[in-house]
Parts: structure tokens; sequence; C-alpha cells
């Protein structure tokens, strides 16, 4: 490496540096030495262009190639695991200093100072070693709360937010993230799942907001606008990550990671609109799908990457690819027969960092191809432009190092509250036989039974402490597993804690047969471990045997039988739903989850929360709410002609359902107009109505049919959604205002907008209205 003095960044300058500039002479130099930010790119005052301009201009290309690598904790730790937070000084310097590595990622829940030191000496290696000091950003997954860092809020799970219907729900479990992260460094977080959760098998299903595009929509634009907001805490901001660009959730099997067939036109209608709403909302970066789509990684998908998300959806931001996928067009898709090609193909299909993450191949690799000319340097640097913008856009030029500050507020009780009430929000009451719920004050002995009875790991699944979920004695003490929640809410019962029932004739079975007779109530807190990515794939959807026995049991002793369903997926439970009295969905609900279990069986809180996809009843068939009319096919061969359709999803249950306490009324449903044009509104009114005897929160869906259209219409569609608080008797009228050329309009294969005269339902509760939509003059083409 040459050292060029006018290169070298004034303010980068080390003490190191100052005493051997001494020794050779300073006083001769220092005549020449230039002006306070005569390095273009350390100015603020100039526009980043400029800076990114200067900067450019003065990079090597392996620098260059640098700032596109993205290397794991594992490279620059001492124990190679993700768990140890701890730097090696001398291998960190060899990939600054000599690999011009520009951002690094991962880790796992250790304590807040830990991070600091890490990240700080990491930084300063950056900034005081390397020739021209370009800070690093540090990417990590923090996925509902901050999650890798010890004493963190931990929230719910997307999944749950999805419930909650609240996109403020969505907004502080990103703004809390930042909150708790952000004094640590942590500026780029691998946060929202704008993934559609519609494949019930698929491991992921729990990161996303449900099955519903708009709901997605509104809730990872409320995390994007928590996440990357100005926090006193911190000068600098932090970048969040939508993930995973394009497809990724709908996988024909089921399993991570496998190839996925999807229209372009249900990409534009389906999976597009949450990835395009959170871009409009300034969303920063973008990670990939890691599978394939129409047999084409999406790695290397110029259609995906350059046609549709940079021209069509205009982001501009950077992509990073996922965790070391250029490597796996070479090892997995075999769309390259080396790992050169693979870097060719992926380059040149638009990314612009590799998560490499544990070798240098990518480098060695994509510094060849530039040498032979196969990648221009031109194109190196447009993502190397967009990976500078976004450190300069983040404050990381003026603030490299962690603030350090607030810290004290992580975990804090008020952070919790909130976590809390995201967690009561996002309990769904899916059956209340006779009215077994709440459960009496007066109970006396509580039964509770199944694998997350009396277990913290579960309620919070994977992402959480480590990738995998910790070990249970890793989840904080104060932390609350479902028995001990209950019995804070009943402190006069005796709550008997029982995982399993054990084997006939043992012991364990007669001591669990008295402890059930003894019981008023049993509560059964099934569902899953936690897993992450392709760790959770399943052969079978159904709730394991045991458990489903388990819930039998419980069922035929005739007492009150409560089921808990603690799991990331909906695990098929049809066999023993009429049986069991009452059945709450708690999803994934975090660390205050157990609380907010409680609560809903106590009655503490009257439950809210609604289903954000349709549960299946079925191992074999599931549809989405929103699917198409043709969804199911029944051909009367007596009656000529006679087809029915039903536009119920075949579902145990359907997308937003979820009991109350209290009942809620529709009525009077009004609309403004019975025909309008493609430029009137039309503006919609119900009365909603509390017809229970105590408050409740009713969240209030609005749906659109379009009756005919040349390419199928979905059944019903979501476009509005608000929760309405109503005391008992209390009534409120609740609106919405349709834009046709907002609302009525739905994209072509190309994903350009069609209108379409014709009939169109609104649909609210159990009321609906029709309207007529009339195109004639207007530019809209009617079919
Ligand atoms: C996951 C991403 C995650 C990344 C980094 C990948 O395996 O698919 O969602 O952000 O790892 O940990």
């Amino acid at each position: 490496m040459t050292f060029n003095l006018l290169q070298f960044p004034y303010s980068a300058l080390t003490k190191k540096a100052f005493g051997l500039l001494i020794s050779i002479g300073f006083s001769i130099i220092v005549s020449t030495l230039p002006p306070l930010f005569a390095q273009p790119y350390l100015d603020p005052s100039i526009s980043i262009d400029e800076r990114i301009d200067d900067l450019i201009s003065q990079m090597t290309l392996e620098e260059k190639v640098g700032q596109m690598t993205q290397l794991d904790i594992t490279m620059i730790n001492n124990e190679r695991q993700q768990s140890d937070v701890s730097l090696n000084q001398e291998k960190a310097r060899v990939l600054l200093t000599e690999h011009h590595i520009g951002s690094f990622l991962n880790g796992e829940a250790v304590p807040a100072q830990q991070w600091l030191d890490y990240i700080n000496e990491l930084q300063r290696i950056a900034i005081e070693d390397t020739r021209l000091g370009i800070p690093i950003i540090y990417g990590i997954d923090h996925m509902h709360g901050a999650s890798y860092l010890q004493g963190s809020t931990i929230f719910p799970h997307n999944i749950n937010i999805g419930a909650t219907f609240n996109p403020e729900n969505a907004k502080q479990n990103g703004r809390i993230t930042a909150l708790e992260a952000g004094p640590l460094g942590h500026v780029w977080n691998f946060a929202p799942v704008l993934d559609l959760g519609k494949n019930p098998y698929w491991p992921r299903v729990y990161e996303t907001y449900g099955e519903d595009p708009y709901l997605a929509s509104k809730l990872g634009v409320s995390y994007v606008r928590g996440l990357q907001a100005k926090y006193e805490a911190f000068p600098y901001q932090i970048a969040a990550t939508g993930k995973h660009f394009l497809g990724y959730s709908v996988p024909r099997s089921g399993w991570d990671r496998t190839p996925v067939d999807l229209s372009m036109q249900t990409i534009h209608e389906f999976h597009r609109p949450s990835f395009q709403a959170a871009i409009d909302a300034g969303m920063k970066t973008m990670m990939l799908n890691s599978g394939e789509v129409n047999g084409i990684p999406v790695h290397a998908s110029k259609e995906l990457l350059t046609g549709l998300l940079r021209k069509k959806m205009g982001f501009e931001g950077v992509i990073v690819t996922d965790w070391a996928d250029i490597g796996k067009l070479y090892n997995y898709h075999h769309t390259a027969r080396s790992y050169e090609e693979a870097t060719f193909q992926a380059i040149d299909a638009g990314v612009d960092m590799s998560m490499t993450p544990r070798s240098l191949k990518f480098n060695e690799s994509l510094i060849s191809l530039v040498q032979k000319g196969k990648i221009s340097e031109e194109r190196l640097n447009k993502s190397v432009r967009r990976i500078l913008r976004l450190k300069f856009e983040l404050g990381l030029f003026e603030h490299p190092y962690p603030s350090g500050k607030g810290t004290e507020n992580i975990g804090s009780p008020s952070h919790k509250s909130i976590a809390l009430q995201a967690a009561q929000e996002s309990m769904v009451l899916l059956k209340n036989q006779e009215r077994t719920l709440p459960l009496s004050r007066d109970v006396e002995n509580i039964l509770v039974t199944g694998p997350t009875a009396d277990n913290k790991r579960n309620l919070s699944g994977g992402w959480t402490l480590a990738w995998q979920g910790g070990s249970e004695e890793q989840y904080p003490e104060d932390m609350m597993t479902i028995a001990e929640a209950l019995q804070s809410e009943f402190p006069s019962a005796t709550v008997t804690v029982m995982e399993s029932m054990g084997e006939t004739g043992s012991s364990e079975r007669t001591e669990f047969e008295s402890a059930a007779d003894e019981a008023d109530a049993i509560i059964i807190a099934a569902g899953e471990e936690p897993y992450t990515e392709f760790v959770g794939n399943i052969v079978d959807l159904s709730l394991p045997d045991d458990q489903l026995d388990l819930i039998k049991a419980v069922n035929n002793t005739g007492k009150p039988s409560v089921l808990v369903l603690v799991e990331g997926r909906p695990r098929i439970i049809s066999e023993i739903v009429d049986d069991t009295d009452a059945i709450i969905w708690a999803g994934l609900p975090g660390f205050e989850g157990a609380n907010a279990i409680a609560d809903v069986i106590s009655g503490s809180i009257n439950p809210s929360g609604k289903l954000p996809f349709s549960y299946p009843q079925y191992v074999g068939y599931f549809v989405p709410y929103n699917h198409k009319p043709s969804a199911s096919y029944h051909f009367d061969p007596e009656v000529a002609n006679a087809i029915e359709q039903d536009d119920e999803t075949i579902a145990e249950w359907e997308f937003g359902h979820g009991l109350s306490y209290t009942s809620f009324s529709y009525s009077d449903i009004m609309i403004s107009n019975s025909s309008i044009t493609a430029n009137e509104t039309l503006e919609a009114e119900v009365t909603l109505k509390n017809t229970g005897t105590r408050k409740g929160t009713e969240v209030v869906m609005w749906f659109i049919s379009d009756e005919v259209g040349k390419i199928s219409r979905p059944v019903k569609e979501l476009i509005h959604f608000e929760r309405v608080e109503l005391k008992p008797g209390e009534s409120q009228k609740v609106r919405l205002t349709i834009e046709p050329k907002e609302d009525l309009i739905y994209p072509d294969f190309e994903g350009k907008p069609i209108l379409e005269d014709g009939y169109f339902k609104i649909r609210i509760g159990d009321r609906e209205k029709r309207f007529y939509l009339d195109l004639a003059d207007t530019e809209w083409s009617s079919y």
C-alpha cells in the first residue's frame, strides 16, 4: 500500500501517525497540509453526491470490492462462534486494511457493554488504520426487539403484530429496537420481513405479518418508520431491510429456500405491494430471496432485480444478498459453473453487496472479473455509490462510533409495557364454547399441561437470543412462563404443572389423572418449539400426535379445557376442535407473552386479536381468504351446469376471525351512491355497536369484491382496517372512502393498472353493499 499524505483523511490521523510525521520533519510538511476537510468527502457541508464523487475517485478496485463485501462475526472474533462477541484485532485489521471489508454482521445476545467494546474497536480500526477511514456498517437480525442483546425488550414476532391489526405496534417494535440497539452501533437491522405468510408449512411464517398484502404493507411501513426515525440517544440513523425480495414465502414444497413458481401477475398483485409500500416510505435496504422463482434464482435474476425492483419499483437503496447466496448459484442452484461465474450472474443481475459471509471468494472473483473486463468498473461504481450513500445518509462518516447513550433504557419497564400491550392485543380467541373463558376468579385448582406449560423459549420462538432461540436457562429470570403468569393472575388458586401425562400405566399417568380430577379447569399449552429457517422444515402440518393425545385425554376428563396454541405457524388441530371448550391462538408472543395469555384466561383483558392468516383445516388443502372464485369446484351431474362456488375458504378459521368477551353488531350500512365514475369517490358508512356487557375493541375490516375481472379477482380483499374500542351499549359510525383509481385497480402481468367497469361489493362484518363503476367517458378502457 502506498502512503499518500494528501489522500489520508485529516480527521483520521492517529497519535502514532503524528509521531511518525514529527520524526520525518513535521515543520517542512506542515505547510503542505490541507485545510480542515481538504478531503471533500469528509466535509459534511457539501452534498452527499459530491462527497461520494470525491471518495470514489480515490478508491482502488480492491477498496471498491471491499465495500461490496459483508463478512460474518466469526471471521473477526476469537472463537469462530457466532456467540463470541469479542474482536480479534489482528484478524479484523487484516480484513480491513488488506481486503478493505466494509460491512460485518451477526452475533448473539451479550450484554450491551460487550457489544460497545466490540463495535467501538472495530470502527476504530476502520477509521484509524485504513487508508480512507470508511466506517463499517454493522448488520444484525434484531427481529422482534433487539433480540441479540442481553436484557432487551422482546416483542411478539411479526405474525402476532399482524394479529393486532395495529400499525402502532409495528412502529413501536421498530422504535424500541432502535432505542435499545442503536446506542450500540447496530445501524443496519435486517427487518422487517415483508413476505406473505401464505404457505403454512413454510418455517418462516411467524416472521411475516400474515397472508394479506394490505396488512403487511401497513405494518411494514410503520415498522420502517419506527426503526429509521431520528433518535436523541444517537446521532446516526438505523437502516431497515425489506426481506426477502421476492416470492420467498410460497415455496411449492413448503420447505425453506425451495423453488417457487409465480406468475408475474401474481407477483404484482400479491407479493409486490408490501415491498413497494416500504420502498415508498423510504426503506433503505433490501435483502434477497435465497430461492429461485420461475426457475431463476433471485440472486441471478436481472428481470426481478433490475427490471422489477430498480426500474419498476424505483428502489434506489442497497441490495444485499442473503447468506452465502452468491456461492449457492454455483453449489446449490447450479446455474453457474464456478464461483466466479456465480459472482458475475449476481452482479450483472443487480446485487450491490454480498453477505459472503465466511470467505473472501467473492472479493477474489469480483476483482478477477473486473480485471478480465467482464464486469466494468462503472458497474462496480454504481453499487459502491449506493453503499457509500447509505453510510453517508446514516451519518456514519460523522459519527462512526456507537453513542453508548441511553443503554440504561434497555429492557426498561416502559419498553416492556409496550411489548406487553402488543402481546395482549395479539391474542386471538378462536373458540369459546359456553363462555368457558374467562375463567372464574374463584377457581381453586388449575392444571397446566403441555410442552409450553412452564417453558420460556417456546414463547419467543427462533431469532431470540440466538439464531435457533437460546437454551432455557438463558432466558431472563423475570420472564414468566404460562404457569407462573397464571399463578400470579389467580393468586389464591393452586396451579399445578405437568408438562405431559406420562405413559399409560405409569405413576406419572396416575398423578396426572388425579391432578386432572381435582382441577376446576385444565389449560393445555401446546404448539411448537423454536426453530429458524430450514431447521423448521416439516412434513406434516398436524400438531404432533403426543400433543393431540394429551388434548384428547384432557377433553375426556369433562373438565373445562382451554387450549393455548404457542406456535410459529398454524398446526392442524381439526380432530380436537369440537371437543375442546376454548382455544386461544397465542402465536409467538415474546417475553411478555405469558402475562398476555394469563390476562386473557382471567379476563383481565378482553381479547381483540384477529387471525392474520387463514387457519387451515386440512393437512393437504389450504387457500388464503383472498383466493380466486375457482378455488373450490363441486359439480352436480344431476343438474346441468350446477357448479357450486363458495366464497368461504375451507379453513378451520378464516383470516380476520377472532372472538371477544363482548359482542359487536354491524348495522345501517350506507353508501353515498350506487354508481360512480372513475373520477368520483364513494363514501361508505356502517354503525358498529358493542352489544355485550363489557368494554371491548373490534377490529373493523372493510373488504372489497370485484364481481367480474378479466384476470380473475379474489373473492374479497382487505382495503381498510381500524381498531375501535367501545363501551357496553356504545355505538360508533365507521367510514370508508373509495377512490376508484386507487382502490379498485389491479395490476396486469406487467404491473400496469387495470380498472374495469362493473359491479363491486363492499363488505364489513356481516353487511354488504353493491355499487357500479361506470367507466364511460374516462380514459380507462372497459373490457
Ligand atoms: C436469513 C436472513 C438473515 C440472514 C443473516 C439468513 O439465513 O435468511 O433472514 O437476515 O441469514 O443472519
